[in-house]
C-alpha cells in the first residue's frame, strides 16, 4: 500500500494501526483521550491514514497550565543540563529517522527522497546544534533569560522541519512551549511528541495541541503565553498581529514569498536550470522562499527556456513513495483547486503556459509561464505550487527592480560566473536570504526571514537563538564628568 521501502513502510502502518482510535492531544507528557476526531489523508491516495483531535479552548488551557507549570524548572537547568536533553531527543529522532520519513512523506506527498536525504536529517541538525546553543547561551547573551512558555503554530509544507525550527531554539533558550501544527499534515509533530518522551524530555516542556485555525487562534490569543511564533500565510500573520497587539507577548512572524530566481548572460546556464529544479520543484513548489519568478538576461533567454523546457520534460510526478520520484503530491485538493485557478486567471490574462506530465489525483506538473506582465496574477501572487514565471531583462538595473518589485521580502538566487557582479545585485535585493549560484540552502547555524509582507524576526543561527530570549535593557551610560 505504501510503495517501496517495504521495512520502513510496515513500522509507520503497525504505528497508524496502534492509533486507530485516533489521537489525543500531547499534554503533560502524555496523550490525552481522542476527542473531537478530523481526518488525516495521504493526499498521494486519498485515503484517510488517521484521525486526529480537534483542540479545544479547555485542551488549550491545560497544555499551557502543564507549560507554565514546567518551565521554570527546565530553566533552572543548568545550560549544560539542557543541551543534554537537546542532544538526547537529537539521537532519538536520528534512530527513529526513516519511520520518520515514511510518515512525513504519506501524510505531506513529498518525494521520499526529500523526506528522507532533506527534512529528517535538517530535523535533527537543528536538534543538535541547538544542543550547543544550551550550553553557550549564558555566555553569549550574558543577562538574557528566556520568555516562559512559547505558543508556536506552523504551516504544512515542512512539516517536522518548521517544528524543529521553532522548538528547538525555544527550549534551548529554557522556555517551554504549546506546538500547533498545521491540520493537513499533524502526524509527524504527535510522532515527535513520542519519540521526546522516550528520549527522558521533562513532561510539560513540550505540548503539542492539534486542530485547525481555531485551535491556533485559541493558543496565540491565550493569556498564558509569553512568546508568539509563526509561520505561514500572510493572512493569518496579519490576523496574529491584530490579536495580540497591545497584549506584550514577543512575535516572530515567517510568512510567505515571491522570491526572483536572477539568471545573467554570463551565468553557468545548465546550472542554473538545475538551481531552478531545486527552487521552485523541490517540494511542489510548496516552499516559502521558493524562487518563483525566473528574470533571465535578454541575450540568453531564448537558450535558458529551451534547456529549461527540456529538463521539466524529465521530471517525474507521481507516487512520492518511489525513490525516483522528482514531484509528490500536492498536500491537499484544497491546495491544487488553489493552484489551477490562480494557473488559469494567468492563461485568461494573456500568459502562455508550458507544463510537464502529472498523473490524475492530487498531483500537479511542473510548470513554467512566459509572456507574463509584471502586474499580473502569476507575477504578484504567491501560488505554493510547482509553477514559475519567466521574465527577460535588459540590464543590471532593470533586474534589481523587476526582482524589488514586490510585496515580499524573503528570498532570492543571483546566478552569474562573475562574482562581482553577483554581490553587487545581492546587496541590492530587499530580501531576508539571498543564494549566489545557489538555492534553497539552509543550515541550522544561519539566520532565515524576511521582511515587509515576509514577516519579521529570524530563525535559525545567532539572530533566531536571540529571538527566543528576553534581552536586559542596556546599561545607561555613565554621564561624562569632568576630570
Ligand atoms: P496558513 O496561514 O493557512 O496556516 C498556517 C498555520 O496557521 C496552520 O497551522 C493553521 O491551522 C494556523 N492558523 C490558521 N488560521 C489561524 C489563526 N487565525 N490564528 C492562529 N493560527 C491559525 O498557511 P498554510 O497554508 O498552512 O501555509 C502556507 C503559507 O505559509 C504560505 O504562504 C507560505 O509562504 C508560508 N510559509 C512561510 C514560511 C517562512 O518561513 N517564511 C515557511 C513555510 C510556509
Amino acid at each position: 500500500e505504501y510503495g517501496p521501502a517495504p521495512e520502513d513502510s510496515a513500522i509507520v502502518r503497525d504505528w497508524l494501526a496502534c492509533h486507530e482510535a485516533g489521537f489525543g492531544h500531547f499534554i503533560d507528557g502524555g496523550f490525552t483521550k481522542p476527542s473531537d476526531p478530523f481526518e488525516v489523508t495521504n493526499p498521494a491516495t486519498g485515503k484517510v491514514i488517521a484521525r486526529v483531535s480537534q483542540g479545544a479552548a479547555t485542551d488549550v488551557d491545560a497544555a499551557v497550565k502543564a507549560a507554565r507549570a514546567a518551565q521554570p524548572k527546565w530553566a533552572a537547568l543548568s545550560g549544560h543540563d539542557r543541551a543534554r536533553h537537546l542532544y538526547a531527543l537529537a539521537r532519538h529522532i536520528q534512530q527513529h529517522a526513516r519511520f520518520l520519513a515514511v510518515l512525513e512523506t504519506i501524510d505531506n506527498g513529498k518525494p521520499i527522497r526529500e523526506s528522507r536525504d532533506i527534512d529528517i536529517p535538517l530535523v535533527i541538525r537543528h536538534f543538535y546544534h541547538h544542543a550547543g546553543w544550551a550550553e553557550i547561551m549564558a555566555d553569549e547573551f550574558p543577562g538574557a533569560t528566556p520568555h516562559g512558555v512559547c505558543g508556536q503554530v506552523i504551516p504544512w509544507n515542512f512539516p517536522l522541519l518548521m517544528l524543529a525550527w521553532k522548538v528547538a531554539p525555544a527550549l534551548a533558550a529554557g522556555n517551554s512551549v504549546v506546538l500547533k501544527p498545521a491540520e493537513y499534515t499533524p502526524l509527524t509533530a504527535l510522532a515527535l511528541a513520542e519519540i521526546a518522551r522516550e528520549a527522558g524530555l521533562p513532561k510539560g516542556v513540550l505540548n503539542i495541541v492539534t486542530g485547525d485555525g481555531e485551535t491556533g487562534a485559541l493558543i496565540t490569543g491565550h493569556d498564558g503565553i509569553d512568546k508568539v511564533a509563526f509561520t505561514g500565510s500572510t493572512e493569518v500573520g496579519r490576523l496574529i498581529r491584530r490579536q495580540i497587539a497591545g497584549s506584550g507577548k514577543a512575535l516572530t512572524l515567517e510568512l510567505g514569498g515571491k522570491s526572483p530566481f536572477i539568471v545573467f548572460a554570463d551565468a553557468d546556464l545548465d546550472a542554473a536550470v538545475e538551481g531552478v529544479v531545486d527552487s521552485i520543484w523541490f517540494n511542489q513548489g510548496q516552499v516559502c522562499c521558493a524562487g518563483s519568478r525566473i528574470l533571465v538576461a535578454e541575450s540568453v533567454a531564448a537558450r535558458f527556456t529551451e534547456l529549461l523546457s527540456r529538463r521539466m520534460e524529465t521530471l517525474i510526478t507521481g507516487d512520492p513513495l518511489e525513490k525516483s520520484t522528482d514531484i509528490g503530491a500536492i498536500v491537499h485538493p484544497v491546495q491544487l483547486a488553489r493552484i489551477r485557478s490562480l494557473v488559469e486567471r494567468g492563461r485568461a490574462e494573456g500568459a502562455q503556459i508550458h507544463q510537464g506530465s502529472a498523473p490524475s489525483g492530487c498531483f500537479y506538473p511542473p510548470t513554467f509561464v512566459t509572456e507574463v506582465e509584471p502586474a499580473s496574477t502569476l507575477a504578484t501572487e504567491e501560488v505554493f505550487g510547482p509553477v514559475v514565471t519567466l521574465t527577460p531583462f535588459r540590464t543590471p538595473e532593470d533586474a534589481v527592480a523587476l526582482a524589488n518589485n514586490t510585496r515580499y521580502g524573503l528570498a532570492g538566487s543571483v546566478w552569474s560566473e562573475n562574482i562581482n557582479l553577483a554581490i553587487d545585485i545581492a546587496a541590492k535585493i530587499k530580501a531576508g536570504v539571498i543564494w549566489i549560484n545557489s538555492a534553497n540552502l539552509f543550515d541550522a547555524g544561519a539566520g532565515f526571514g524576511g521582511y515587509r509582507e515576509s514577516g519579521f524576526g529570524r530563525e535559525g543561527g545567532r539572530e533566531g537563538m536571540s529571538a527566543y530570549l528576553r534581552h536586559p535593557a542596556p546599561r545607561a551610560k555613565k554621564p561624562e564628568t569632568a576630570p
